[in-house]
């Protein structure tokens, strides 16, 4: 099957009771038995529960995987991994990093002795002498947030093979139809649903795919046993949002490349943080592992104004002041004022946020409407 096939019947099939062509909500916690044990295969539903079984495996097909996870959240499915861990064991991570995911790696897993290296990662090479007996883990997320740095994955994977650790991709950014990690080595994928996958922002929920039994297994277990799981209606909404993947990432694609150069000739504009142009950092990387360039992108204003860039955001009609991305209605935000807010103005501007710094998660509205209404904005 290929890609598009995929996001409409991978891991699906009418449904055996009646024939339902859409997978039916199982809206229920148990299952009768026969006799002790005696089951079809469901006991429990947060062990098992067949609207989610379905989408588990449609994560699986999208991703090249053999084995899917979902979980409540994109955050709850990082959670289930770093659980394979134990204290004294070592993480290397890219540095710019989903804001909540550092904050789990920090706040949460530091405390049981698990030890993180949040580095730059544009250069593999790099990460060599960060490695010990203690390694375990890779972290990594390409494309970044809210800089848009490109990861070779490929590259990562030689790294991480060599020595023997686990690489885990956070996927969420590139969705399966720009980039495949496990096709170009990683042992684990991983994505916030929330956001391309859902595809229209009314579902919370994580998943994670891998190809190896032992590790699957290990993480079946973790997701059973600590119990993060989503609930069947919104397993129903996620696979309803996968099936047109394919078409919403083709027009987030299209739109994203028009903003791209609308921004770029902007006599406003200092700069545009996209990796379809050519003198990205590492646009060659990114047309070797992605399909496409994605509907992601920043840009910052010529006087770096904060002010003025808070206007720019209210300013904006079509799209909406908001946290998150991936939907199908475009969104802008302001990292130095929302996500960024929290860390130290020094800080935040060593890694790039920078006071006008604004991203967009570019929707599949008609280009016209979404180039007039910046237009207006920025002025
Ligand atoms: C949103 C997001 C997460 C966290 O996912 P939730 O579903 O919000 O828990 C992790 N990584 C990236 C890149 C994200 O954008």
């Amino acid at each position: 099957m290929k890609f598009n096939t995929k996001t409409i019947h991978g891991g699906q099939e009418p449904d055996k009771a009646y024939g339902a062509v859409m997978q039916p909500i199982y809206q229920t916690t148990t299952y009768a038995q026969s006799t002790p044990g005696g089951h079809k295969g469901f006991e429990y539903s947060r062990t098992h529960n067949p609207t989610r079984s379905a989408l588990e495996r449609a994560f699986a097909s999208l991703e090249n995987g053999e084995y899917g996870l979902a979980f409540g959240s994109g955050l709850a499915s990082i959670d289930a991994v770093m659980k394979l861990l134990k204290p004294g064991d070592e993480v290397i991570s890219t540095n710019d990093l989903y804001g909540g995911t550092y904050r789990l790696f920090k706040q949460v897993f530091e405390k049981f002795g698990i030890k993180f290296h949040f580095i730059g990662m544009e250069n593999a090479a790099d990460i060599e002498q960060y490695v010990n007996q203690n390694t375990k883990l890779i972290w990594v997320e390409t494309p970044t947030n809210p800089m848009l740095h490109i990861i070779d994955i490929q590259a990562i994977a030689e790294v991480s093979k060599k020595h023997n650790v686990l690489l885990a991709v956070d996927n969420t950014f590139a969705t399966p139809y720009l980039q495949r990690p496990l096709d170009l080595g990683a042992d684990i994928v991983m994505h916030s649903a929330t956001k391309y996958l859902g595809g229209h922002s009314d579902v919370v929920m994580g998943a994670l795919v891998v190809k190896d039994k032992e590790l699957a297994d290990k993480l079946y277990f973790i997701q059973n046993a600590s119990g993060a799981v989503c609930g069947p209606q919104d397993s129903f909404l996620m696979l309803r949002g996968i099936k047109t993947l394919h078409v919403r990432m083709q027009r987030h694609c299209e739109n994203g490349k028009k903003v791209a150069e609308y921004l770029a000739k902007h006599p406003k504009v200092e700069k545009v943080y996209w990796p379809g142009f050519e003198d990205h950092p590492n646009h060659e990387v990114a047309k070797k592992q992605m399909r496409d360039f994605g509907g992601m992108l920043s840009f910052t204003t010529k006087n770096n104004d904060y002010s003025e860039a808070i206007k720019i955001v209210e300013r904006l009609q079509i799209f909406t002041l908001a946290e998150s991305l991936g939907g199908v209605e475009s969104l802008a935000g302001h990292p130095a004022s929302m996500t960024h807010a929290s860390i130290p103005k020094e800080e935040r501007e060593k890694t790039g946020v920078v006071d006008s710094l604004i991203r967009l998660s570019i929707g599949i509205e008609d280009i016209e409407d979404i180039i007039a209404d910046l237009e207006q904005a920025i002025g």
